[in-house]
């Protein structure tokens, strides 16, 4: 089976001439990586000149986030349609990092929403700020995938992938325990049956949180996951060389 790596960029890298060349990197890097299906997620600014050239079929694109509406007065901002239209078929939602810049679970449920309703893939992200010992991150991550999958009709269920990626991971030193990551993305299916039917249990789940090519293969074997979504190891051509290599090692 495929593993499904995501990659995204964030605001990196600083130039066009970088980026270019970060991109050319992982077209090669995927050549040799035959298990995985990349996404790449690159700055809106570059995203168009990089889409333009590359004209294969293995790597996809995503948007790392986009407004739900079709148009309208909100400067700085794309819709999920201008990204469409710019080859994206993807679109990151809910990122840990835009829920900390003030993103809200209604917001997402409506950016998942309106991407199914233009045929896109939305990547909803969930997972808590912190965790206590009380087990409350459940509770968060439950709330997330309610309001999530709010606007998703119940046959259109499977066509949302799901990444849990709790901020605590992000750009930390070491990445979950493929256990606990096992443990949560039960409980996700879980919750998405409760919300939407047995039609969950074919969800798409995901693992974000300081993946590299050291941790992957066991997230990938024992963290009961479709795949990564991978910040700084995307970034370097030679990192996503090597996680690359590593996924197809243990396939
Ligand atoms: C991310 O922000 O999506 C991410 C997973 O970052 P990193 O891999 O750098 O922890």
């Amino acid at each position: 089976m495929k593993s499904l790596v995501i990659a995204n960029w964030k605001m990196n890298p600083a130039t066009a001439r970088e980026a270019k060349k970060l991109f050319e990197a992982t077209r090669k890097a995927t050549e040799g990586a035959p298990h995985v299906s990349l996404v790449v997620a690159p700055p809106p600014i570059f995203f168009s000149e990089i889409r333009k050239s590359y004209k294969g079929k293995k790597i996809a694109f995503a948007a790392q986030n986009a407004r739900a509406e079709a148009g309208g007065a909100f400067t700085g901002e794309i819709s999920l349609g201008e990204y469409k239209d710019a080859g994206a078929s993807y679109v990151i939602v809910g990122h840990a990092e835009r829920r900390a810049m003030g993103e809200t679970n209604e917001d997402t449920g409506k950016k998942v929403a309106a991407a199914l309703a233009l045929k896109m893939t939305p990547v909803l992200c969930v997972g808590e700020m912190k965790r206590g010992a009380g087990g409350e991150h459940f509770e968060v991550v439950r709330a997330q995938l309610r309001a999530g999958f709010a606007g998703v009709e119940a046959p259109h269920t499977a066509r949302v992938i799901v990444v849990y990626e709790p901020l605590w991971t992000i750009g930390a030193d070491k990445a979950m325990s493929p256990r606990d990551m096992h443990e949560m993305a039960i409980f996700i299916r879980k919750s998405i049956v409760d919300l939407k039917g047995p039609v969950g249990m074919n969800i798409k789940i995901l693992y974000g949180g300081s993946v590299d090519g050291n941790n992957a293969p066991d997230m990938l074997k024992n963290g009961d996951v479709h795949g990564l979504l991978v910040g700084r190891a995307s970034e370097d051509g030679i990192k996503l060389a090597s996680l690359l290599e590593a996924i197809e090692e243990a396939a």
